[in-house]
């Protein structure tokens, strides 16, 4: 019998070659809602579903019911319902080490772009601002020499930091859930409580993941308790801010900037006042997305699917738990 799976996004053309040599492969390129009739009658007959960006509640598992794995093209799962997937068997796969340099490039590229205000100062001179010299008014920060706080010590938490601290000899402080000895050994980082890294760092960079104790981790006490030359920057996932919080303390100055690459809700709703700030670098959630980066997501999902369809162990597997029970 030849498997069945169904693709939701971002799957290029030769990805879905290769699946299709082995397995019967519905492909859903726009695929806006699991409600979509379609889909939902691909779903009854598959035994894989890989793809990205859509949230799967529970329920929908009970209209798969040969479903085997989920593959998801991303790092990050909260969109899954893991405990729901692995009482079922169902393996969870997803796609951590060939994401965590770019993502750390975009998060380092936010920790320069509000420091040093590249996005609002490359506007002025769009605008044909630029008439004389520049002087205080277009003034940044600097970022090499002092402090970032990393809030999320894991892949990308450890590969912001190890630019920080060796590209720009910052002092590294961190908050995780467990001690990192390697890194503080490596790059000089030290481990703090939550409260006192944010009231020593001149960068608080987020990179932990969107979970029931991390979601709204950020809220007004938090921002409150940082430096109002402090800049926030959150690479990991907008509901890990409290984003209501986060405009007031920066409308109030408690904070200084933010760069964000996530938020609350996505697409940004047009409503935010968060692009509009002069202190806000505000980007639509690009962490990963490089045509070589994603392209090796795809990859690594792919790999993942047509393992477990065959029997074996994915390389990447959340709930190693549904693992032993198979
Ligand atoms: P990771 O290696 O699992 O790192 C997450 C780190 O957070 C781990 O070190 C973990 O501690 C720590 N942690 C978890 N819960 C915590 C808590 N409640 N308090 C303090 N620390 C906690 O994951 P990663 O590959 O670095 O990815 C991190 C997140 O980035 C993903 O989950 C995803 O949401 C986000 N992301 C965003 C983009 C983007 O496009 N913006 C791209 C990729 C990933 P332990 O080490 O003790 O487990």
């Amino acid at each position: 019998m030849t498997k069945r799976i169904v693709a939701f996004s971002r799957l290029k053309q030769p990805q879905l070659d290769q699946l299709r040599q082995e397995f019967h492969v519905d492909y859903f390129e726009h695929l806006d809602s699991t409600e979509d009739a379609t889909f939902r009658e691909a779903l009854g007959k598959a035994h894989g579903l890989i793809g990205s960006s859509l949230k799967i509640p529970a329920s929908l598992l009970d209209a798969a019911p040969h479903l085997e794995a989920i593959a998801t093209i991303s790092v990050g799962y909260d969109n899954y319902p893991v405990e729901e997937m692995t009482r079922r068997g169902i393996l969870l796969c997803n796609t951590p080490d060939v994401l965590t340099e770019t993502t750390a490039d975009t998060g380092f590229l936010l920790i320069m772009a509000t420091a040093r205000r590249a996005i609002e100062l490359a506007e002025f001179v769009k605008r044909g601002d630029w008439q004389a010299g520049i002087g205080e008014p277009q003034f940044g920060s600097d970022v090499h020499g002092k402090t970032l706080g990393m809030v999320g010590m894991g892949r990308i938490g450890a590969a912001i930091a190890r630019r920080g601290a060796l590209g720009f000899d910052m002092k590294v402080l961190y908050s995780n859930a467990s001690p990192k000895p390697a890194l503080e050994s490596a790059l000089g980082a030290e481990r703090r409580e939550l409260d006192a890294l944010l009231a020593e760092s001149d960068f608080v960079c987020v990179t932990v993941p969107l979970t029931p104790e991390t979601e709204h981790l950020f809220g007004a006490r938090e921002f409150a308790l940082m430096k109002p030359s402090a800049i926030f920057v959150n690479i990991s996932r907008g509901k890990v801010v409290d984003e209501p919080s986060l405009i007031a303390a920066l409308e109030k100055g408690e904070i200084h900037a933010a760069g964000l690459d996530v938020f609350e809700q996505e697409p940004l709703s047009p409503e935010s006042p968060l692009p509009h700030m002069a202190n806000v670098v505000a980007l639509p959630h690009i962490g990963s997305a490089t045509h070589e980066t994603r392209l090796a997501m795809a990859q690594r999902a792919v790999d993942n699917i047509r393992l477990v369809l065959k029997g074996k162990r994915p390389i990447s597997l959340v709930n190693e738990a549904a693992w032993s029970r198979k």
